[in-house]
C-alpha cells in the first residue's frame, strides 16, 4: 500500500500582503488565507497516486489554529488524515526550527506507518524561501528531487521512484529509492473537482492536533524564535526601474549618439576608472 505525506501551509493571499515596517513581519490580521497553490498541487499529485496505488495520504502543517481550513481543504482533495502541529512555542519559526519540527513528525508517522513519499510545495508563496522541502529531507537523510512536474513511476516493490524535474534549460528525468522527498510545482498534477463523498467527509472531519505536549516530544531549544538562527532584518520593495532613455541616431547621428550615450554612462560614480578612460 502507498503512503504518501503532504506537509502543507497556509499563507496569507499574497495579492493583499502587507508587511509591519516596525517588525518587518507579515501583517496576518484581516487578510484572508489560502492554502499555498503549490501545496494544493502537491496534494492533487499524491491523491492521484493513491488511486493509481491503493493506499494513503496523510497532511502535515505546523500553523496557528486557522490552518484547520486549509487541512479540510485536503481532505476535500481525497487526503484521508490531517494533523495540526500548533502551539505558541512553535511561533516565529524560521526554516531551520520550521524544518526541525516537520522532520520529528515525519519520523514519527513514518514509525508507525511508513511513509514512501513526502511531498512539499516548491515554495510558499509568503516565506518564499524554498528551503523547507530540501531541509527536513536532509534532517532525514533522505533523497530530495526539487521542481518536480511529474511522477512517471511508483514501484513500491523495487523501492524507486522516476520523477522529471525542471532546471532553467531543459526537464530531467531522475530515479530515486523510496523513501523520497519531492518539492512540486504546479504541473505536477492538476486539482481535481471534488467528489461529493470527500466534500461531505471533509466537513466533518476535525484534524488531530499536535503539541508540544504530545503525542511526540521536541526538543525545547529547537523550537520557534528560540530555535531560530535567521530573523529578518529588513524588508522592502524594490524600486521600479525608470523607462531607458532613446538616442535617435536619425537626429544625433551615429557619434552623436555614441557621445551621448557614453556620456551619461560616465556620470555613474566609479565608471570612468572601471572603463579605464579619463572623464
Ligand atoms: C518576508 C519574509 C522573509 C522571510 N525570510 C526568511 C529567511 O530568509 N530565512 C528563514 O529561515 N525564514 C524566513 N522567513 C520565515 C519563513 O516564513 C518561515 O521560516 C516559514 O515557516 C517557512 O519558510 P517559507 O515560508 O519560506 O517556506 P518554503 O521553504 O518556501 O516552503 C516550501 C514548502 O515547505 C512546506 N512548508 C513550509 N512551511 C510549512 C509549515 N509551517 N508547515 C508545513 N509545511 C510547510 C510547504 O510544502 C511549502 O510549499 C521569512 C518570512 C517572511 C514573512
Amino acid at each position: 500500500m502507498f503512503h504518501a505525506l503532504v506537509s502543507i501551509k497556509q499563507v496569507p493571499d499574497t495579492t493583499n500582503i502587507r508587511i509591519d515596517p516596525e517588525t518587518n513581519n507579515l501583517i496576518r490580521q484581516g487578510v484572508p488565507t489560502i492554502l499555498n497553490p503549490y501545496d494544493a498541487h502537491a496534494v492533487a499529485a499524491a491523491v492521484e497516486w493513491k488511486r493509481k496505488l491503493g493506499g494513503k495520504v496523510t497532511i502535515i502543517t505546523m500553523g496557528p489554529p486557522s490552518a484547520v481550513t486549509s487541512l479540510r481543504e485536503c481532505v476535500e482533495m481525497g487526503a484521508d488524515r490531517a494533523i495540526l502541529i500548533s502551539d505558541r512555542k512553535f511561533a516565529g519559526a524560521d526554516t531551520w526550527a520550521t524544518s526541525y519540527v516537520l522532520a520529528e513528525v515525519v519520523k514519527a508517522i513514518h514509525k508507525e506507518d511508513p511513509i514512501d513519499l513526502v511531498f512539499f510545495g516548491k515554495q510558499a508563496i509568503d516565506g518564499d524561501t524554498a528551503q523547507v522541502g530540501p531541509g527536513v529531507a536532509v534532517r532525514l537523510d533522505l533523497p530530495v528531487v526539487s521542481y518536480a512536474v511529474k511522477i512517471h513511476a511508483v514501484d513500491l516493490e523495487k523501492r524507486t521512484v522516476m520523477i522529471e524535474r525542471k532546471t532553467e534549460s531543459r526537464n530531467e528525468i531522475i530515479k530515486a529509492s523510496l523513501p523520497a522527498v519531492l518539492t512540486c510545482e504546479k504541473e505536477i498534477a492538476e486539482i481535481p473537482y471534488a467528489s461529493l463523498s470527500d466534500l461531505v467527509y471533509s466537513l466533518r472531519y476535525e484534524p488531530e492536533l499536535w503539541t508540544t505536549e504530545g503525542p511526540i516530544t521536541f526538543d525545547p531549544v529547537q523550537l520557534g524564535l528560540k530555535g531560530s538562527p535567521t530573523t529578518v532584518f529588513k524588508t522592502g520593495t524594490p524600486e521600479k526601474h525608470k523607462a531607458g532613455e532613446v538616442i535617435k541616431t536619425a537626429e544625433a547621428g551615429v557619434d552623436g549618439s555614441v557621445k551621448t550615450a557614453l556620456d551619461k554612462i560616465l556620470t555613474v560614480e566609479g565608471m570612468a576608472s572601471l572603463l579605464g578612460v579619463a572623464k
